[in-house]
């Protein structure tokens, strides 16, 4: 009999690995992404699975914490068949190619000071190089479509549906029959918000056996969008009236570029204080190039700018840096800057060194919209630390720190609900990619309003499907 076994994003958010074994020995991978926060050491542990057994890798979509481990099993023996949309694929190069990049640099920092103790052999090198992503990239790849059905071989398909998340993100659907009997898993991926300013609302689906879904806002709902804009307006006028700026600290994909159609949206209406801003992250610059290239599947929002701009994300006040130099050249600029850099989450990238020079400033505001994992620096921000050690150098948060929940690029408990509702035929639901407490309230929830049966998924355990 089929079974589901997760290897992360089992009572965590990060780390999604969830591979369906099937009867007849074929194996398949639903993402395999990197732990991000205070479950990052267990990256360097080793792959719970083996690679070389795996025949089909799905992505869902791109972001790091669904394909950032991936690279290692290629290292690891992986030959199989790489399955995402294009636009997935370009994203998920980017962020791997970044997470390799990023490993090196710490790897060399880490030898430097390990060579002074006389202790380099203790250092572990990095979990993989740009050329492992490149090689994992020339694997076999087929380009999933939405809606479209993928046979893979005699009664096994899958099927991919927009989830709209990010660009490319998909839920997926895959098919296979067992003893004559057809059955149907789910995956959820990451669901997308319904309020997303760049993509269209999640498809919906009418039957499943069996389904796995994410539940990073399990536990609560997001707060109303158009309040959210209101709140996002507010902080970029108060602040820049008065002679600051705002720091936002962004994710490379989704986020940054809602954030660059807001400010669109607030020149075009005239609702844009004198400023200027700066798309501080190279990676980002990168990613925005790949929503350039699918415009197709944009919002309505992103069509119109198109239609009357001849470009979705450009307007006159916005720059694109992408040197270190002209990054620090942002330092000396006394007021009227917003700044929208890496990482989401503060634990690396450009914005530290935004922070170091502008959040000991009552003037300043640092806005978070995006969501801090346990055990990043932005959470601790977000949780109303004091100060911060950046450099060697005690840094005082005197900047206002604004939380923003509504553009979330998740679906909150309601949307999740309501999504699952329009199964006619939903079997039982797997509750996955969530911190442990919220998934507790969230299957209470699901329980109580959809009278299902609800388990919430343990790290590595076997579930018959
Ligand atoms: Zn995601």
């Amino acid at each position: 009999m089929a079974f589901v076994q997760s290897f992360g994003a089992a009572k965590v958010v990060t780390g999604s690995a969830h591979l369906l074994t099937l009867d007849n020995g074929k194996k398949i991978l639903i993402d395999c992404g990197m732990f991000q926060g205070e479950n990052e050491e267990k990256n360097t542990k080793e792959l719970e699975f083996s690679s070389d057994e795996i025949d089909y890798l799905i992505f869902t979509h791109a972001h790091l914490d669904h394909v950032g481990r991936s690279p290692i099993m290629f290292k690891e023996g992986f030959r199989g068949e790489v399955i995402a949309t294009r636009p997935t694929l370009d994203l998920a190069s980017i962020i791997m190619l970044d997470s390799a990049h990023l490993m090196k640099e710490e790897y060399h920092w880490r030898f430097k000071k390990a060579q002074r103790r006389g202790e380099e052999n203790m250092v572990s090198s990095p979990l993989y190089t740009a050329q492992d992503v490149e090689s994992l990239l020339t694997l076999k790849k087929r380009y999933a479509k939405y809606g479209k059905i993928i046979h893979l071989q005699k009664d096994l398909s899958v099927t991919f549906h927009n989830a709209g998340h990010i660009l490319g993100s998909a839920f997926v659907e895959i098919r296979f029959v067992e003893k004559g009997v057809e059955k149907c898993v789910v995956f959820s991926g990451d669901l997308g918000n319904k309020n997303d300013i760049v993509l269209p609302s999640p498809e919906n689906l009418n039957e499943t056996d069996t389904l796995y879904i994410e539940s990073t806002y399990g536990d609560r709902n997001h707060k109303d969008i158009d309040d959210s804009v209101d709140e996002f307006k507010d902080v970029i006028n108060n602040t820049l009236t008065d002679g600051g700026n705002v720091l936002i600290p962004s994710f490379a994909i989704e986020r940054t570029q809602e954030i660059l159609c807001m400010l669109k949206s607030m020149y075009k209406n005239g609702e844009l204080p004198t400023c200027r801003i700066f798309l501080d992250s190279p990676m980002a610059i990168r990613a925005t190039r790949v929503y350039n290239k699918y415009t197709d599947q944009l919002s309505q929002l992103c069509q119109t700018f198109l239609e009357e701009d001849g470009s979705v994300f450009d307007f006159p006040r916005l720059e694109f840096v992408k040197t270190p130099e002209a990054s620090k050249k942002i330092n000396e600029i006394q007021d009227g800057a917003i700044i929208i850099a890496g990482s989401g989450m503060c634990n690396g990238g450009r914005i530290l060194h935004h922070f170091k020079h502008r959040l000991w400033n009552k003037k300043n505001a640092v806005m978070f919209v995006g969501f801090q994992a346990k055990g990043t620096l932005g959470r601790r921000i977000v949780e109303g630390a004091k100060w911060i050690e950046l450099y060697h150098e005690k840094i005082m948060i005197n900047a206002s720190v604004h939380t923003i929940n509504g553009f979330s690029a998740h679906a909150d408990q309601s949307e999740l609900i309501e999504w699952m509702e329009h199964f006619e035929r939903l079997g039982n639901v797997f509750l996955i990619h969530g911190e442990e407490e919220k998934q507790i309230i969230f299957k209470e929830a699901i329980m109580q309003k959809l009278d299902k049966r609800v388990h919430i998924v343990e790290g590595g355990e076997m579930i018959y499907v």
